[in-house]
């Protein structure tokens, strides 16, 4: 089924992570004469240093294709992914088998909306362990109800034929045959399309990471029926569990602080020192008694910038009343809030 001139375009979705194999992808599969949508997935497990975060990378991207972008929530699902995955986890908390079929099954749901006739993604054969295995990737196509529909442009000579290049919408010849962990053909990919630049070059997602793993367990371990909101206050601050049933986040900066103002709900309990002291503000979530608070004070405290010989006086609100008291802290023992931190 071959396109003449006069036949509509065919449409398809690429999913753009920003990035870099998603993004060769993409440069590949403009050489053809296909109409091609970029769809990105938001997810609260996203890490970018860059400003706006990957969603703004792909859209960069997308922009200097010239492609429309799009992009999908899927924080719900992937919570319950992470909270229990159906084909576990990889070497760190990244459910990356369970992951590809959400997306995947979203991307569907997508397709048949806007109908497009297939999807392209920049995976690439042998690259993952978890994920990206020959036997892995069947799996991934047949469990989202896309079999034969999932063109990877980096690898297609190595894996079996796809529908859309058994019906010519896309021509075989211009695949790649990458494989594998090493980058060298995506390197000189980078080159022959002159490309300078790329966000997340290896991949972004905090459940690798292995800091913010360590706050995810302890959240999972005191707290199974975790919500977005404590997704995201996993990515600010200095973390304590003061109890099984306490936790204290510290702001690092004044965006954290202002960051974790955000997220305050009712129930938690917010600490700052007086107007006159430099310092963070804190939020501790949980079931607080009278010496869990002194401690969280003493926590805080540890932070702020001293007034010579005189203690530091943080000011304690608790969200759902909005009462305020003031403590003062004692001097705090470095080695107890060390033994403290998540
Ligand atoms: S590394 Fe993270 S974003 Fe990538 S597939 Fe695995 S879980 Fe999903």
């Amino acid at each position: 089924m071959a396109q003449t001139n006069q036949s509509p375009k065919v449409k398809a979705v690429i999913l753009l992570s920003g990035g870099l194999d998603s993004t060769l992808a993409a440069y590949l599969m403009q050489k053809q004469s296909i109409d091609l949508i970029a769809l990105n997935f938001i997810s609260p497990f996203c890490l970018c240093n860059k400003k706006g975060g990957c969603a703004h990378g792909a859209r960069e991207i997308s922009k200097n294709l010239n492609l429309e972008f799009v992009t999908i929530d899927n924080s719900d699902e992937m919570l319950e992914a992470v909270k229990k995955p159906k084909y576990g986890y990889g070497s760190n908390m990244n459910p990356c088998l369970d992951c590809r079929i959400i997306m995947l099954k979203k991307t569907k749901e997508f397709m048949s909306e806007i109908g497009a006739s297939f999807v392209i993604t920049g995976e690439v054969l042998e690259q993952r362990p978890m994920s990206q295995k020959r036997h892995l990737l069947r799996l991934v196509e047949k469990e989202s109800g896309l079999e034969g529909l999932i063109l990877r442009p980096l690898s297609a000579k190595m894996l079996d034929e796809t529908i859309p290049e058994k019906q010519g919408l896309v021509d075989r010849a211009q695949m790649l045959d990458i494989c594998g962990r090493s980058r060298k053909g995506q390197i000189e990919l980078v080159k022959e399309f002159g490309i300078n630049d790329y966000p997340c070059p290896a991949g972004g997602c905090l459940l690798t990471d292995p800091n913010f793993c360590r706050r995810l367990k302890d959240l999972m371990k005191y707290n199974a029926q975790f919500t977005l909101n404590d997704v995201l206050l996993l990515k600010l601050g200095r973390h304590f569990r003061l109890n099984p049933e306490l936790k204290l986040i510290v702001g690092r900066n004044e965006l954290e602080n202002s960051s974790l103002l955000n997220l305050v709900k009712s129930g938690d309990s917010v600490f700052r020192p007086k107007e006159e002291i430099a310092g963070p503000t804190a939020i501790a979530r949980g079931k607080m008694v009278c010496q869990d608070r002194q401690m969280a004070v003493n926590i805080v405290s540890r932070y702020c910038d001293k007034l010579e010989n005189e203690p530091t006086q943080i000011i304690v609100e608790d969200s759902q009343n909005n009462t305020g008291i003031t403590l003062e802290s004692p001097r705090v023992e470095e080695g107890l809030i060390e033994k403290l931190k998540i």
